[in-house]
């Protein structure tokens, strides 16, 4: 089989003995099969990368349904794995809500592995998979679930706030979620539920400081990073507005807050792919990882987007090739302890459960800074 086409065989797709990816072939069939794909992504996939890319995307198609998969795939994925394999596409609350409501059976995480380890805690009875046990994150590895239990024990009278770019077991510890997307939401309700002024969020310094200029709540915090968004600064900004006094900035809620401070406007993924579509500026700089102005240049051709950013090496790890392989394998399957998941779920669902807003809020970047503190344990 290894360098015959596939459609020589005379084979349908589940009598196929998928073969290495390497001998997958560009021929007349996967061309027909997937030119409405490259015509998606024509403006950030070349002409020359497509022969490499679509016969992996028609193979990854055909073996969604032959396993009763769905792929969740992050705003953080590259064009051709975001728009030509994802079902489902968008921040970490989007996936993480569709998760818990997927009817396949499989659930295949393009993304990292804590956002794999939300799918199975959120939908126990399927099999998750994730094309890269170590497509890991900054942020999760800053903080064990040990730290978690010596903060409660330290503060046993206020409410932890956890970032969902955490392990399952920092979840389970913590009282309730939070995304980027939702974090100033979360933080004043819980506040309330715990009748206290004070709220710990944790891991991620920097978001907890930019929630903390939205909100009369205090806030102590952790020492956590993104390592992709703490690398921007103020004078980054300052290069770009004087180089392009024309474009509209947009930055994550992850980056400090001068940085934030900076900016025309912040939100979530979420929240920035909104604000391109609504207000569909002349030309945007989307202050992130790498891909995310790809993927949202591909729904709003409209707009020119000049492109600094930084990559993911963990996202990055997430490949068409890795994501053919572990769905014809069937392979790198994520389990979460099943004591450590009913904790976790409990996080997530206090989340979860809290009123959905129509669209990701944003930050105002006009708010001054106040001081978060870290914890001391
Ligand atoms: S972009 Fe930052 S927060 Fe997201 S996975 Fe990478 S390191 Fe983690």
């Amino acid at each position: 089989m290894d360098g015959m086409s596939w459609t020589e065989t005379g084979t349908d797709a589940s009598e196929r003995i998928w073969p290495e990816a390497s001998a997958l072939v560009y021929d007349d069939a996967v061309k027909a099969r997937t030119d409405h794909l490259y015509a998606r992504v024509k403006d950030v996939v070349t002409p020359m990368e497509w022969p490499a890319f679509a016969p992996l995307i028609d193979a990854i198609n055909q073996l969604k349904v032959l396993r009763g998969a769905t792929i969740l795939a992050h705003n953080y994925m590259t064009p051709e794995i975001f728009n030509c394999v994802g079902d489902i596409t968008g921040d970490s609350l989007k996936l993480a809500q569709v998760a818990a409501e997927a009817e396949e059976d499989v659930i295949l995480q393009a993304g990292v592995h804590f956002m794999a380890e939300t799918a199975k805690i959120l939908s126990p009875n399927k099999t998750v998979l994730i094309p890269d046990m170590e497509a890991g994150c900054s942020l999760a590895s800053s903080i064990t679930g040990a730290d978690v239990q010596a903060i409660k024990s330290a503060y046993p009278d206020y409410p932890i706030v956890t970032y969902v770019n955490t392990s399952a077991e920092v979840k389970a510890y913590s009282d309730i979620c939070c995304t980027s997307s939702n974090a100033v939401q979360v933080v004043e309700a819980v506040a309330k539920q715990w009748n206290t002024d004070t709220v710990i969020m944790i891991p991620d310094q920097y978001l907890a400081k930019n929630v903390a200029a939205q909100t009369g709540i205090k806030i102590l915090t952790w020492q956590g990073e993104c390592e992709v968004h703490e690398q921007f600064t103020p004078e980054d900004i300052q290069d770009l507005r004087d180089a392009h006094p024309d474009a509209v900035i947009i930055t994550h809620p992850e980056c400090p807050p001068e940085v934030m401070a900076a900016a025309d406007f912040a939100g979530s993924t979420g929240a920035m792919a909104n604000y391109v579509k609504e207000k569909s500026p002349n030309k945007a700089i989307l202050i992130t990882e790498c891909s995310m102005s790809d993927n949202v240049s591909v729904e709003n051709p409209g707009v020119q987007f000049i492109k600094p950013c930084n990559l993911c090496p963990h996202m990055k790890r997430i490949s068409l090739t890795n994501i053919y392989e572990a769905l014809r394998d069937m392979k790198h399957e994520v389990e979460v302890d099943p004591l450590i998941a009913e904790k976790a779920k409990a996080s997530l669902q206090a989340m979860l459960d809290l009123p959905k807003a129509d669209n990701p809020p944003s930050f105002d970047t006009g708010k001054a800074a106040v001081a978060v503190p870290y914890v001391t344990i």
